[in-house]
C-alpha cells in the first residue's frame, strides 16, 4: 500500500498523489506542519514513489528492491541531510537512519543536534553530481531544514537555483519561517495538519495493539502529534495517573508526609530514560517530571471539569474517563479546592523547573501550594 506509513494527512496524501500521476515535478519540496504529524513520513513514501521500479496509480509499489531500501533509508540514489558536525561519524549516522526508518514521526526527537553543518551540504552536491545520472533520478531528504546555518542556507540556495539534473530536494520543517524566503520561494510548499484524535487513537490501536480506551486517552493528551502520544506509551501513563492521585492525596497532609513522599518518588524515575542524560538536573530525568507535571495538569482539568458540570456531563469531555470514580470523590472530600490557584502553581513549576531549579525543591514547593490550595 502506498504511503502507508503516514498517518491521516488523507488531502495532502492525494496532492502529492496527483502530482506522482501527472508527472509535473518539482524540483523541491518544503513539508511544513507541527512537530509529530508526518512530515518525514510522508517525504518517505514520496521518495519512495519516485525510485520505485514499479509505480502504481497510488505510489510506490512497496515490494521492489527499490521501495525496501528507500524504507531502510539504505538506496544508493536517496540521501538524508542530517544535522550534526562537520565530520560525521558512519556508525553514528547509519543508527540515526535506523532509528528514522522505524519512526519517521519521531524525527524531531531523533535527530537532537541543533545545526545542519556547511559541510552537509557539500556532501549534497557530491551526491547530487553522481547519483543523478542514471534512470529515476536521486532524492535528498532533508529533515529538521530550519536548523541549516546561515552558510549551509547559502550553499543549498545555489542548488536550489541550478538543480542537478534529474535531482529531487524534499525538506521537511516544523518552523518554515526560520528558513531564509530565498529558499522557501524556491520549493513548492506543502502544509501538513496537526492529526485528529481518532487518526492518532486509530494509529496506536493499529499498530501498538494498545487497547482502544487507552488509546483514546493518549491521543487526547498528545494535541495531533503521534511523536508525543508514542512518549506518552513509554511513559507507562497508568503508572503516572496513580502517582499523581497519590500526590494529591499528599498535598492534604502534614510536612513530613509530604517530604517523604516526595524523597520516594524521586529515586523511582532516576534514570528511567537514560538515554537523555542531563546531569545539571541533579536526581530526575527531564522528561519523566515534565510529563508528570502534564499528567497532574490533565488530571486536575479533568476534575475541575466534574465539579463544574457534574459527572455525567463532564464524562464526554474528560481526557482520562477512567478516572471518574477517583474524580467524583475528590470534589466531595474537598469541597473547596482553588482550581485557579492550583493551575498557576503547576505553571510556575514547569517554568522554574525549565531553568534546572533542583527537582525536590520543585516538587515540595508544588506540594505545599497544593496545600494551601486544596485546604481552604
Ligand atoms: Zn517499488
Amino acid at each position: 500500500m502506498a504511503f502507508e506509513r503516514v498517518i491521516g494527512q488523507k488531502r495532502t496524501i492525494e496532492l502529492l498523489q496527483n502530482v506522482l500521476r501527472s508527472g509535473r515535478l518539482a524540483h523541491a519540496y518544503l513539508f511544513h506542519g507541527p512537530v509529530g504529524v508526518g512530515k518525514f513520513a510522508a517525504a518517505m513514501e514520496f521518495a519512495k514513489a519516485l525510485l520505485c521500479e514499479h509505480p502504481t496509480e497510488d505510489g510506490a509499489c512497496g515490494e521492489c528492491p527499490s521501495c525496501r531500501q528507500v524504507d531502510q533509508l539504505g538506496h544508493p540514489a536517496l540521501k538524508v541531510l542530517l544535522p550534526g558536525r562537520k565530520e560525521m561519524d558512519p556508525g553514528q549516522e547509519r543508527q540515526l537512519l535506523d532509528e528514522l526508518a522505524e519512526e519517521p514521526h519521531n524525527v524531531e526527537r531523533i535527530l537532537k543536534h541543533p545545526t545542519i553543518a556547511l559541510a552537509r551540504i557539500h556532501e549534497l552536491r557530491q551526491f547530487a553530481s553522481f547519483a543523478g545520472e542514471g534512470g529515476r533520478g536521486s532524492v535528498v531528504l532533508i529533515p529538521v531544514a530550519d536548523r541549516m546555518s546561515q552558510e549551509a542556507a547559502n550553499s543549498l540556495l545555489k542548488t536550489l537555483e541550478e538543480p542537478p539534473p534529474g535531482l529531487r530536494l524534499i525538506l521537511t520543517t516544523a518552523d518554515p519561517g526560520a528558513l531564509p524566503s530565498t529558499i522557501t520561494s524556491r520549493c513548492q510548499r506543502l502544509r501538513f495538519a496537526p492529526l485528529s484524535d481518532e487518526d492518532v487513537a486509530a494509529a496506536l490501536v493499529e499498530r501498538l495493539g494498545i487497547d482502544r480506551d487507552t488509546a483514546l486517552m493518549i491521543a487526547r493528551l498528545s494535541s495531533g502529534n503521534f511523536s508525543l502520544a508514542l512518549s506518552w506509551v513509554e511513559a507507562d501513563t497508568g503508572g503516572m495517573w496513580e502517582l499523581a492521585v497519590e500526590f494529591l492525596r499528599t498535598a492534604v497532609r502534614d510536612l513530613r508526609s509530604q517530604a517523604e513522599f516526595v524523597s520516594s518518588l524521586l529515586p523511582r524515575w532516576e534514570g528511567k530514560k537514560s538515554k537523555e542524560k542531563a546531569p545539571r538536573l541533579l536526581l530526575v530525568e527531564r522528561a519523566v517530571l515534565l510529563e508528570f507535571l502534564d499528567v497532574l495538569q490533565v488530571w486536575l482539568r479533568d476534575a475541575q471539569l466534574v465539579r463544574e458540570l457534574g459527572p455525567e456531563a463532564a464524562k464526554p469531555l474528560l481526557v482520562n474517563p477512567g478516572q471518574l470514580e477517583t474524580l467524583v470523590r475528590f470534589n466531595t472530600n474537598l469541597k473547596n479546592v482553588d482550581y485557579g490557584a492550583i493551575v498557576s502553581a503547576l505553571d510556575e513549576a514547569g517554568y522554574q523547573f525549565r531553568r534546572n531549579v533542583s527537582a525536590f525543591l520543585l516538587l515540595m514547593g508544588l506540594v505545599q501550594r497544593f496545600h494551601r490550595a486544596i485546604r481552604r
